[in-house]
């Protein structure tokens, strides 16, 4: 069964959504070679030359963590910490040392030659990255106040809330109409 979930609208946020909680994750769609395999390919990024993988996946899980302790703090309006903006500028600088510029429909996009490898993803989440630092808007960025994942809110009115309506919404929704009752 495939439950890749993807509610980020953006690449690096939807890297940082492979683990459902933290500290301790109860799935971790980065834990082997094979559900690496399975999420990247569900995330349209997929990884085709898997030999190394499993090798290059504590990186993976570094790189997640590292995007995530910078977008988390923007969520709630906080500056993120000076050492993980480094680690995500040292992350693009190899990124773009790997990239190439390809047209694209009138316009010209990096992009990173074949075979796609789990260093082609690492780039592409660290490129993701830097794109939604420079570009924004960061005020958009949220964290489900049930499950804590990271989203972009592309939302017309800019008023989503939760990562999903059917997953945590529902659940809270569930959740408060359930307390009312038992405390009335
Ligand atoms: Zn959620």
């Amino acid at each position: 069964m495939i439950d890749v979930e993807l509610v980020g609208n953006a690449l690096c946020l939807d890297f940082t959504n492979t683990v459902n909680s933290r500290p301790v994750a109860r799935r971790d769609w980065l834990a082997t070679p094979e559900e690496t395999v399975t999420w990247a390919r569900a995330a349209g990024h997929p990884i085709e030359r898997q030999a190394g993988l499993a090798a290059a996946l504590p990186a993976a899980r570094d790189l997640r963590e590292t995007v995530f302790r910078v977008f988390q703090p923007l969520a709630e309006g906080n500056d993120p910490p000076r050492a993980d903006l480094d680690a995500v500028t040292a992350a693009y600088a190899d990124s773009l040392a790997h990239a190439r510029l390809d047209h694209d429909d009138g316009r010209f996009r990096f992009a990173w030659p074949a075979p796609r490898t789990a260093g082609t993803l690492l780039r592409e989440v660290a490129a993701s990255a830097v794109d939604l630092l420079a570009r924004g808007p960061l005020e958009r960025v949220h964290a489900c106040p049930s499950c804590r994942w990271l989203f972009l809110d592309t939302s017309k009115n800019g008023r989503r809330r939760w990562c999903s309506m059917t997953t945590c919404g529902s659940r809270d929704k569930a959740r408060r109409y359930y307390a009312a009752r038992t405390s009335s």
